[in-house]
């Protein structure tokens, strides 16, 4: 990332006085732990400023963040209070590759000024400013835009409660620091982070290992619907309306399936669907080392990295199974 984008962006934060932060729609660890970041971040350097969160609905586990329960409302009196208020002088879209994807495109609409910092490489660039990094998350990307604010290069040292927000980001995005996104850029970051007092175990055991009884059994489900194709070097399994009636669910109770499917041995491309209304589904696919997702996720809307992508398709889930496992079979 160029210094001179990194520089322009604290001036955007400098004029404005009131600012936004949002990411995309089921907001995941990345999203939820970038926004609180840099919400610590500007708080704390900027104390005049009236900064505020959007985010849609997000696993429990992640109020654990310092400061994030005041942003837990329901969207649709978000979006509400948002349109009968003042514009926002700079709205701050974070991890989300584009306006369809952002929960509160509306409101970052109506700003003044538009910001985006991502981690996509099919980011389509709809910001006015657009930050887009090749770092493991945006958590790590947020990290190097605070230490970015310093031109003489000595680290600039966050608050322990941004040190969390973006170490989460991080964990989540690199899976405990295992997929391929991890750098040892991302290891250094983490470690900076580390030295802040995050409690490390706890992040990670409290929001990205521990699961409910609930979403155990819909894990459990889940696997047990799982199905091979290509001799086994793809699986795929959905979670229905059904499902979620069943087990008093909801699509914050997802996470992990894909990952679980994708380390079954002699497994390539793992692709996990479930119903958001009827005749709609979201597609999650994962890839260990050949298959390029993105580009798949991308022919249907969707997008994300080489080796996660999603994208939400109309149509039965086998219709839209068939779909991806035709594209699939072309890279296999
Ligand atoms: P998911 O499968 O939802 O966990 O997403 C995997 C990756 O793909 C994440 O980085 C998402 O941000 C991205 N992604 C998922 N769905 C979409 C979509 N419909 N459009 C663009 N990117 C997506
Ligand atoms: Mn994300
Ligand atoms: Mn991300």
């Amino acid at each position: 990332m160029e210094k001179s984008k990194i520089v322009s962006f604290w001036k955007e934060i400098e004029q404005a006085k009131r600012i936004a932060i949002g990411g995309h729609i089921r907001p995941d660890g990345d999203c939820v732990g970038s926004c609180m970041g840099l919400y610590h971040y500007i708080r704390e350097q900027f104390p005049e400023k009236q900064v505020q969160v959007y985010l849609g609905e997000f696993p429990d586990s992640f109020r654990l963040l310092e400061g994030v329960e005041q942003f837990i409302k329901p969207v649709k009196q978000q979006m509400e209070e948002a349109e009968e208020g003042q514009a926002w002088d700079l709205f701050v879209a974070l991890d989300s590759s584009n306006l369809e994807r952002l929960e509160f495109a509306p409101v970052f609409q109506k700003a003044v000024r538009t910001v985006c910092i991502d981690h996509h490489i099919t980011n389509e660039g709809y910001a006015m400013m657009n930050l887009v990094f090749t770092s493991s998350s945006t958590a790590e990307a947020i990290y190097d835009v605070i230490q970015g604010r310093n031109e003489k290069g000595e680290e600039r040292p966050v608050s322990k409660a941004a040190a969390e927000a973006l170490y989460m980001g991080i964990v989540h995005d690199t899976g405990v620091f295992k997929h391929s996104c991890t750098t040892r850029h991302t290891m250094e970051v983490a470690g900076a982070l580390m030295e802040r007092g995050v409690d490390t175990s706890r992040m990670i055991d409290d929001t990205f290992y521990r699961k409910s009884y609930v979403q155990n059994q819909i894990l459990g489900q889940a696997l047990l619907n799982s199905v091979l194709w290509e001799q086994g070097s793809v699986i795929s399994t959905a979670v229905f309306a059904t499902d979620f009636e069943k087990y008093h669910a909801g699509k914050t109770d997802l996470d992990g399936i894909v990952d679980q499917l994708r380390i079954t041995r002699g497994v390539e491309v793992a692709v996990f669907a479930y119903e958001t209304e009827e005749d709609s589904f979201k597609f999650s696919m994962r890839s260990n080392s050949k298959v390029d997702v993105s580009t798949i996720a991308m022919q249907f809307g969707g997008g994300g990295h080489v080796r996660a992508a999603g994208c939400t398709i109309s149509g039965t889930y086998e219709k839209g199974l068939q779909q991806l496992l035709e594209e699939i079979r072309k890279q296999l």
